[in-house]
């Protein structure tokens, strides 16, 4: 239906902005350039349905196809940075030190950007298109924040979908999987409680470092003796925080870490399960643990009838041989899964090429692949909504 080649010229536009947004990196909510320039390029595109500040600064804008009547469809691309200091050397680097677009959101923004000008023009669709474009994907929820605020049914969206920047990916393919795309993201931190004193005398003490150490090597056991082998779990204790001097054993050990997996009722299984056998562990050795266990993104779950609609939009685009429809599944997570909760939906992986890696400092959005996500974002209508 369409060549990468009908997209050439809002390449260069779309450079444009991308190296904009890349200089003027913003964190969290706080997106109030960011906001203001995405919704000036949307006004100037002759689009004049625009809600701005949802979730503090997201924006959802409304264009109208001429087809005729249909369902409205969300596209959802998200715009915040990274507090990282930037290393890629390039001329258009972040002007702002210590913050980055080190996740690409600058060339997601760009990507439907491009697509809400061409879609704009065009507007060869049935229905409408909903333009999402959502802050504080980074840790902050903002993605959960704009379905609470409810853009679902104020925008009577029926469908949503999303796009994230793959490096390591070739330019110009995509990839995708029917079900679980990305794991849920749960937090904890486990606080072991024993009895200090000096370190010459551990036999007058309950000695927590001791204990947490059974505890950490315990913790696998959960992934690999009490659940399913084929059901995919991480549990890792990522922080640990004792005595601050050699002499010392501690009241307190402070363990953190992380839960991720593809399956849901893991995440109830872990915190049930950590708490009971760190509690176990320590009450043996006389101590005792606490747990405090955060739920964040939920699973990441690509539904059936949009992935197929998400494949046959990409395959128009570059051909069924750059694209991978059976995609492995990763063990990240994005708040995207809040959409997708909402309603059925579908993520999908632009290649970025061989960049540095996502939250890398040296890493750097590709702006080869503008094309081919301005490209997929009108497939994906023309597919969907078709006229
Ligand atoms: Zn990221
Ligand atoms: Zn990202």
């Amino acid at each position: 239906m369409h060549s990468v080649e009908a997209f050439r010229d809002l390449q260069s536009e779309a450079i444009g902005w991308r190296r904009y947004l890349h200089q003027n990196p913003e964190l969290d909510y706080r997106l109030h350039n960011t906001a203001r320039f995405v919704t000036e390029k949307l006004a100037s595109f002759g689009i004049n349905h625009i809600e701005t500040g949802i979730a503090e600064t997201g924006i959802v804008a409304l264009i109208q196809g001429e087809g005729g009547e249909g369902a409205t469809i969300g596209l959802r691309a998200d715009m915040d940075a990274l507090p990282i200091l930037e290393a890629s050397n390039k001329p258009w680097s972040s002007t702002l030190p210590g913050k980055m677009h080190a996740c690409g959101h600058d060339g997601h923004t760009a990507m439907l950007l491009g697509a809400a000008k061409y879609l704009a023009k065009m507007r060869n669709f049935n229905g409408s298109v909903a333009l999402i474009f959502q802050p504080a994907e980074e840790g902050a929820l903002g993605g959960q924040r704009m379905v609470q605020e409810g853009i679902m049914e104020r925008f009577s969206i029926s469908q949503v979908f999303g796009m994230h920047n793959a490096p390591g990916m070739d330019v110009g393919t995509f990839s995708i999987c029917d079900g679980p795309i990305l794991a849920s993201l749960d937090e904890f931190d486990l606080i072991v409680k024993g009895r200090g004193g000096h370190a010459a005398k551990p036999n007058e003490t309950i000695d927590p470092v001791v204990i947490a150490a059974q505890i950490i090597s315990g913790l696998q056991t959960l992934v690999s003796r009490y659940t399913n082998p084929l059901d995919a779990l991480v549990i890792s204790i990522t922080k640990l925080n004792a005595a601050q001097a050699y002499n010392i054993i501690p009241d307190l050990v402070e363990m953190g870490g992380t839960v991720r997996t593809l399956v849901p009722s893991l995440r109830d299984f872990a915190e049930r399960h950590i708490l009971a056998l760190a509690q176990g562990i320590a009450r043996g050795f006389g101590g005792d643990a606490d747990l405090n266990y955060r739920r964040h993104d939920p699973v990441t779950f690509n539904h059936t009838d949009e992935t197929n609609l998400a494949i046959a939009a990409a395959r128009k685009l570059v051909g069924p041989a750059s694209v991978n429809d059976k995609m492995r599944p990763r063990m990240g997570s994005e708040d995207f899964a809040y959409m997708l909760e909402a309603r059925p939906g579908a993520f999908i992986y632009v290649g970025n090429g061989s960049s540095a890696g996502l939250h890398n400092p040296a890493y750097d959005f590709n702006d080869e692949a503008l094309p081919y996500g301005i490209g997929y974002w009108v497939s994906l209508v023309q597919t969907v909504l078709a006229a």
